[in-house]
C-alpha cells in the first residue's frame, strides 16, 4: 500500500512539473492549471492512495461508480469530485450534493434535467460545456468542429446560460482518440477559439475555464491554454476494467 502511495505520489508530481513546464513556456502561471486525476473503473484502494499522495481533484466518468466512492472517501473533506464523463439524462439526480463541477455538460436536456434537480436539492452545480471539435459522430458534445457552424449553438449556449442553478465556467473537449500530442494540438486551438467567440457572444458569461488535455497530449493542451488537464492511466496505471462491465 505504501508503495502504491509512493508510486502514485511521483507519477503525480511528475505531472505537475511538466505541467509547470508547459505553463512557463506559453507564458502563463503555472498555477492557472489544475490537475484533474481520472481514477475511472480504479478499485477503491488506488483512489485513496491517490489522495494519500496528495492528489487534490478526482475524476470519474460513471454517476454509480463516483458516487460509491465520494460516499466511501467522505472523510477526505478537502478533495473535490469532478465528474468527466458523458451523463445519461436518467442519472442527472446523482449528480447535485455529490460533484465539484460536471466537465461533460453536452445537451440542453441534461443541463434542464440537472437544474431542475439542482433546484430541488437547494444547490447549484458548476460545469463546462462539452464541445465536439473533431466532428466525428460518434462522439459526445455540441458539434463544433466546422467554425462556420458555431453560430447555431448560440440559442442552446444561451439557454444553458440561463438556467438559474447550472453555473456555466468554460468550456471542454476530448479529441479524436488515438492521435499523437502535435497532432491534437488544432482541436485544443480550435476550443481556445471557441471559447473567445462565446465570450465575444455573451460578454457577461463566465467561460474562462478550459478543460483539455489527458496522459498523451496534457504538455501539448496547457501550451494551448488548458487550465484544467484530466490525466488517468499516467499516474495510476492501466484502468482495471471488470469484465461483466
Ligand atoms: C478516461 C478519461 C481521461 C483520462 O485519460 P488517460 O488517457 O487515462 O489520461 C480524460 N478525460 C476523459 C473524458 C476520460 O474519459
Amino acid at each position: 500500500m505504501e508503495n502504491l502511495v509512493q508510486d502514485i505520489r511521483e507519477k503525480y508530481l511528475q505531472a505537475l512539473g511538466t505541467i509547470a513546464g508547459a505553463a512557463r513556456r506559453a507564458g502563463r502561471n503555472p498555477e492557472s492549471v489544475r490537475l484533474v486525476v481520472v481514477t475511472k473503473t480504479q478499485p477503491l484502494e488506488v483512489v485513496r492512495a491517490a489522495i494519500e499522495a496528495g492528489v487534490k481533484i478526482l475524476g470519474e466518468n460513471y454517476p454509480e461508480e463516483g458516487v460509491m466512492k465520494i460516499q466511501s472517501l467522505r472523510e477526505f473533506s478537502a478533495v473535490e469530485w469532478h465528474m468527466i464523463g458523458h451523463v445519461q439524462s436518467r442519472k442527472a439526480q446523482m449528480l447535485p450534493g455529490n460533484f465539484n463541477l460536471l466537465h461533460s455538460l453536452d445537451s440542453l436536456k441534461l443541463a434542464k434535467r440537472l437544474d431542475r434537480f439542482c433546484g430541488e436539492a437547494g444547490t447549484t452545480l458548476p460545469v463546462l460545456l462539452e464541445f465536439n471539435v473533431g466532428g466525428e459522430e460518434s462522439k459526445s458534445g455540441w458539434l463544433a468542429g466546422d467554425e462556420s457552424r458555431w453560430p447555431s449553438l448560440l440559442e442552446e449556449v444561451g439557454a444553458a446560460l440561463a438556467l438559474p442553478n447550472l453555473r456555466v465556467c468554460g468550456l471542454m473537449t476530448m479529441p479524436p482518440l488515438g492521435l499523437t500530442a502535435e497532432d491534437s494540438r488544432p482541436f485544443f486551438q480550435r476550443l481556445r477559439g471557441l471559447q473567445e467567440y462565446l465570450s465575444a457572444q455573451f460578454p457577461r458569461a463566465n467561460f474562462s475555464e478550459l478543460s483539455m488535455g489527458t496522459s498523451g497530449d496534457f504538455e501539448t493542451a496547457v501550451e494551448e491554454g488548458a487550465t484544467m488537464v484530466r490525466i488517468g492511466t499516467a499516474i495510476v496505471g492501466a484502468r482495471h476494467y471488470k469484465t461483466e462491465a
